[in-house]
This record gives C-alpha cells, sequence and structure tokens, in this order.
C-alpha cells in the first residue's frame, strides 16, 4: 500500500510554528516512503476560517520549500481538498451512521444541556455524564421529530468500552471508558463536526499516517470510535512533542514571533527555519544538527521522535540562520543584504563589485540579513562617536603617533587622485609603523582600528579599508 500522509490545518489564522513543523514532519515521512503528501483545508468552522488564511498558509508552505502532491489549490484523485466543499459527504456518512444505530438525533435544548452537565459535575460525575438522554430513544420517534423540524444535533452512539491505540511516538495509548460521552457529530447548524470529518476524509482519501500536534491525542478516542462504526482501519498516529517556551509552557505569542510569516518578514532563510524546526521532536540518526530537507528521502526515520515537550529557542533558530548565512554564495548574500538596507542609504550606489566585497566582509559578521544595518557605520560613518572605548584607545600614548602618520599617508594618496586606500597602502601604513615607529600588537591593531574606523571592533581592517571612501576616513581624521 502506498503511503499517503496529509496536513491538515484550520485556515483560522496564519501558519504557526508549529503547523509548519507538522506539515515537515508529514511531508518528510512521504517523502522518506516515496509516497503521496496531502494538503486539506479543515474550514468546517465556517465562523473563524477564512480564505484569505487558506491562501497564505499556502503561500508560506511554499516559501517553506513544502510540496504537497494533492491540495486544493492542485486538484488529485481524492478531492475536493477542502472540507467545506464536502458536505454532502458527511451528511451521507451521518445519516447512514443514524440508521445503522452508529449515532442517534439529539433534542437536549441549550439550557438543559447546561443543566445536565451542571448536575453530572455536582454529583463528581464526568460532564457528559447525563448527556445521552436521547440514546435509547425508539428510532421511529427520533424521526418523526426530526421531519416534524424540531431543533437537534447528531451525537455519536459511544459503545462505551475501553480504547487503545499504538501511537509511533507514545507508544501504548490507552482511554479509560467513561473519557468522552456521546459526541456531537453534526451541529444544530447542520454542519459536521471536525472529529467526525477528519475520520471520514482520512478514510476516503485513504491515508496511511496521521500526524499531527500532541494536543489531538484526546481527540484520537473519538476518531477510533468513528473508524470502526465505518468498519475501517484506523491510519498509524504520530502525536509529535509539544513546543514550548523559555517557561516551559505552551509556545505562544508572549514567547515571541510564532508564525511563519513573521520569520519570513525578518528574511530568515526557509532552509534554516525548516532545519531548525525538523529537530524539535526528531534527531538525526548521524547526530548532525545542520542538514538539507531536501536530501532526507533515505534518511528521515519514523522511530526517531522524541515524545518530551521540544524547547523552542529563537537564539538556537538565530544560530541555525548563521551557519546557512555563512553558506550562501557571495551573491545571494549581497541580494539578501540589498534588501535589509534602507533604500534611500548611499550602499546602494555603489557598484555591483564593491558591493560583493562587502558581502564577503560582513559574512561571519551576522545572523540575519538585517543585522547588517547597524554595521553599515563602519563603512559609512564621517563622524566617530566618542564612546568609553573610543576615548581609552585614543588616550594611549601611541594612538596620537599613529593618528598623524596616517593623516599623512591619507592626504598623500587622496592627492594622487584615489578615491580608496588600497588593501597594498594598508599594508605600507601597517608595516611603516610597525618597522619605523616600533608600534606593535594591541596597541597598533586596536589603534590603527579607531583611527580610521572609530570603532574598536569590526570585521579584517585590511578588507573593510579598501571599501571605505578615503574622504570618509579623512573626516574621521579630522
Ligand atoms: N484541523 C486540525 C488542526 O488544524 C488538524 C488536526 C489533524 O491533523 O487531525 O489542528
Amino acid at each position: 500500500m502506498s503511503v499517503r500522509v496529509r496536513f491538515a490545518p484550520s485556515p483560522t489564522g496564519y501558519l504557526h510554528i508549529g503547523g509548519a513543523r507538522t506539515a515537515l514532519y508529514c511531508y518528510l515521512i512521504a517523502k522518506a516512503q516515496k509516497g503521496s503528501f496531502i494538503l486539506r483545508i479543515e474550514d468546517t468552522d465556517l465562523e473563524r476560517s477564512k480564505r484569505e488564511y487558506e491562501l497564505a498558509m499556502i503561500d508560506d508552505l511554499k516559501w517553506c520549500g513544502i510540496d504537497y502532491d494533492e491540495g486544493p489549490d492542485k486538484g488529485g484523485e481524492f478531492g475536493p481538498y477542502r472540507q467545506s466543499e464536502r458536505t454532502q459527504t458527511y451528511l451521507d456518512i451521518a445519516k447512514d451512521f443514524v440508521e445503522k444505530g452508529f449515532a442517534y438525533p439529539c433534542f437536549l435544548t441549550t439550557s438543559e444541556l447546561e443543566e445536565l452537565t451542571a448536575k453530572a459535575e455536582s454529583e463528581k460525575k464526568s460532564p457528559h455524564a447525563y448527556h445521552g438522554k436521547y440514546r435509547d430513544l425508539d428510532p421511529a420517534e427520533a424521526k418523526k421529530r426530526v421531519e416534524a423540524g424540531e431543533a437537534h444535533i447528531i451525537r455519536f452512539k459511544n459503545p462505551r468500552k475501553e480504547w487503545s491505540f499504538t501511537d509511533m511516538v507514545r507508544g501504548d495509548v490507552k482511554f479509560p471508558v467513561d473519557m468522552v460521552g456521546d459526541f456531537a457529530i453534526i451541529r444544530s447548524n447542520g454542519m459536521p463536526v471536525y472529529n467526525f470529518c477528519c475520520v471520514i476524509d482520512d478514510h476516503l482519501m485513504k491515508m496511511t499516517h496521521v500526524i499531527r500536534a500532541e494536543e489531538h491525542l484526546n481527540n484520537t478516542v473519538r476518531q477510533l470510535m468513528i473508524y470502526e462504526a465505518l468498519g475501517a482501519e484506523p491510519p498509524r498516529f504520530v502525536h509529535c512533542s509539544l513546543l514550548v517556551g523559555e517557561d516551559r509552557q505552551k509556545l505562544s505569542k508572549r514567547h515571541g514571533a510564532t508564525s511563519v510569516k513573521q520569520y519570513r518578514e525578518q528574511d530568515y532563510l526557509p532552509a534554516a527555519l525548516m532545519n531548525y524546526l525538523c529537530l524539535l521532536g526528531w534527531s538525526h540518526p548521524d547526530e548532525t544538527d545542520i542538514f538539507d530537507i531536501n536530501q532526507m528521502d533515505s534518511i528521515f526515520d519514523l522511530n526517531r521522535f522524541n515524545k518530551s515537550p521540544a524547547f523552542y529557542d529563537i537564539t538556537k533558530l538565530k544560530f541555525f540562520n548563521e551557519q546557512y548565512l555563512r553558506a550562501l554564495s557571495v551573491e545571494d548574500l549581497a541580494t539578501g543584504f540589498e534588501k535589509a538596507i534602507p533604500s534611500e542609504h548611499a550602499y546602494h550606489a555603489k557598484e555591483t563589485s564593491w558591493k560583493l566585497d562587502f558581502a564577503e566582509l560582513f559574512r561571519e559578521k551576522v545572523q540575519l540579513f538585517s543585522d547588517i544595518v547597524p554595521q553599515l557605520g563602519l563603512i559609512f560613518d564621517e563622524t566617530i562617536e566618542q564612546t568609553e572605548d573610543v576615548v581609552d584607545v585614543n588616550s594611549w600614548e601611541t594612538t596620537p603617533t599613529i593618528r598623524d602618520y596616517v593623516k599623512t599617508r591619507v592626504s598623500e594618496i587622496k592627492a594622487s587622485g584615489s578615491e580608496n586606500i588600497t588593501s597594498e597602502e594598508f599594508k605600507e601604513i601597517m608595516n611603516h609603523l610597525k618597522k619605523e615607529l616600533k608600534i606593535k600588537g594591541k596597541p597598533l591593531f586596536m589603534g590603527l582600528r579607531v583611527v580610521l574606523t572609530g570603532k574598536t571592533h569590526g570585521p579584517d581592517l585590511s578588507k573593510a579599508i579598501p571599501l571605505t571612501p578615503i574622504s570618509t576616513i579623512e573626516k574621521r581624521l579630522s
């Protein structure tokens, strides 16, 4: 049987980082087993679902590099892939369930339901203990009341037994008899409920694996009941570990950016984000951390999931992004910087070859493309900020000597018509200071850095100085 795995988001918001991790796992499992990966949109909650979010999710998945074989915008043999377009199928099966005695109409009004829930709670019973009031109503009588137009929902007739299944992450999971009651499968407005639609679709779409977040574990018991009523074999379940923030609480907005959209806006590299997400609850057999998700086909192994909560750490994600930036071609690095630098900045007037040298110079100084912006001053600032460390270096005995000599050389070089100090000229300045003026070690390197750039740190000076306009250096020296 060929492997079929679906990612089934509800379009009620932007793609969450946890959703992207689930989608990635679904995709990798399908690819590793030469199967199909399917996108199904679960939009039965009509009030909260928006087409705008569906489109944004599709766009985010594309950006992540998670490509599906079948989906609402691609079609496929098992469509439609949007639940709101499958309502009739669910209603037909609900009708069939009622006819076969797997489900029944329930005429409890909202206030009656509230009363019964309160009664059960006051008697320390499960809240659903009395929800089955119409469970044994004569089916002919129930049918008559439905046909007369009486308001009702359809409840699943819980067979009231213990349930268990083997989760590929959690092992054997058992559910006690009274964990759930006779749960709704069709609402009073005639719309089917998630657990019902999900099973019908997974069954009709021939899914072999269901991979989803841990919070769906409790839905699984209801879903197992529906599989049984359908006479269908349940798929293999993988409930992924919870994503938590530093406080070990479920990842939420207060922990920082939680949607893929936000990481896109911050110009993270999708490959870095995917690599990092892949390791949140799964480990690579070679214990390597940096790998390309496109080369995981033969590696992604279902047995390497970890069930303990995964700590989502933005600092670590940035570290991954940094590694990926280091590996980019210089052209791509420069393009990334180009987009991050405000359009009015003098950087944009520079020639392409200058921009490539500039990108190379800062390659190992950034974790994100936008980290380049605060570093632009190294090349472009004409005035020197008198920070404590700059004042300190300026107070060293040797620094005025360095400044005097550099001033002389800069005037000479400028007078010769050059717009920059070349790296050879820079080396000559260094050598002169070292050999003739006997300044060495830290006083030389730090002194020269502060005199030329006005900063105590930065990338290789012999490469930074040739990129700095000589007129800028002259102003710094004045
Ligand atoms: N629509 C559900 C969600 O977005 C999917 C659950 C599942 O994968 O079964 O959480």
